[in-house]
């Protein structure tokens, strides 16, 4: 399981991480947004306004608090926060590209699930390729728009077989010949799934660059959709504190 969260099948990342992600298991449960992650996007959206959101302008170049986006455009706000992945963030102020953790899924389509249950479905047997199995519309009807099952295979690293068929195989052995009736939808093969965190890495890294430039995401903490959250709130918090 934590060799899964953490994209490292060796277990050769930080301890103090697999703990903070136990205790975060103990504490509240597991969950999806019902209707995809997009709708983490789409809530955030919701309270910014429509209106105030440039989509599809990627920035190019940031000189000071000035950023200029690849469509020609250029804004000088009175704070500025770069909320992008690391690699990105790195790129944009000439930084060496920071180490990523990579990884892949393999997404099949079935016209029935393998099993009714909701948890992540570990593999045991030390042989991959696919390292955990969930079966997202046991989670929620709403990632399916027929009645076939989603079926999601994790792999930590990048893919390197085109050919979904070790995938298959593996399937089949958990599975049995119902597989043979499974759809392959898509794989994705993802460079930078999230930030590698070191041992000795700091959870909270500094988030102020200089006098009204912020930078948030999952690796200015940890490298998850929590850490995001929680460095957002601490950006958002120290960007108003310094305007007082
Ligand atoms: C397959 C997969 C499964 C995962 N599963 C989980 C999970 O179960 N639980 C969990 O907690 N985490 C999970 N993660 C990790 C999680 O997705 C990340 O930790 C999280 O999305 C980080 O959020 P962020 O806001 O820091 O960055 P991101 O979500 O990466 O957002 C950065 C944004 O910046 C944009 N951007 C980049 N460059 C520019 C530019 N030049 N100009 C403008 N915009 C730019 C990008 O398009 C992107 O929208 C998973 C990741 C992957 C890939």
């Amino acid at each position: 399981l934590i060799g899964g969260i953490q994209l490292d099948p060796e277990l050769n990342g930080s301890a103090r991480l697999s703990l903070l992600i136990l205790k975060m298991l103990f504490l509240g449960d597991a969950a999806v947004p019902e209707r995809g992650m997009g709708s983490i996007s789409q809530q955030l959206l919701r309270k910014v306004g429509e209106n105030n959101v440039l989509l599809n302008a990627p920035v190019e170049k940031i000189e000071g608090k000035k950023i200029f986006t690849s469509e020609g455009g250029s804004f000088s706000p009175s704070n500025l926060i770069i909320a992008t992945e690391s690699p990105a963030a790195a790129k944009l102020f000439g930084n060496e590209i920071p180490p990523s953790k990579s990884v892949s899924c393999v997404y099949f389509s079935a016209p029935e699930a393998p099993t009714r249950s909701r948890a992540i479905l570990l593999n045991g047997e030390n042989r991959g390729p696919g390292l955990n199995v969930a079966i997202m519309t046991n989670v929620s009807s709403s990632y399916s728009s027929t009645n076939d099952a989603l079926i999601a295979v994790a792999i930590p690293g990048r893919l390197v077989c085109d050919s979904t068929e070790p995938v298959v195989k593996q399937m089949k052995k958990w599975f049995g010949d119902m597989v043979d009736d499974w759809k392959h939808l898509k794989t994705f093969s993802i460079e930078h799934g999230q930030p590698a965190l070191r041992p000795k890495d700091s959870f909270r890294k500094e988030i102020k660059i200089s006098d009204g430039v912020f930078m948030c995401g999952d690796h200015r903490d940890t490298p998850s959709i929590q850490g995001a959250m929680v460095s957002g709130r601490r950006t958002a918090e120290l960007c108003l504190k310094q305007q007082i």
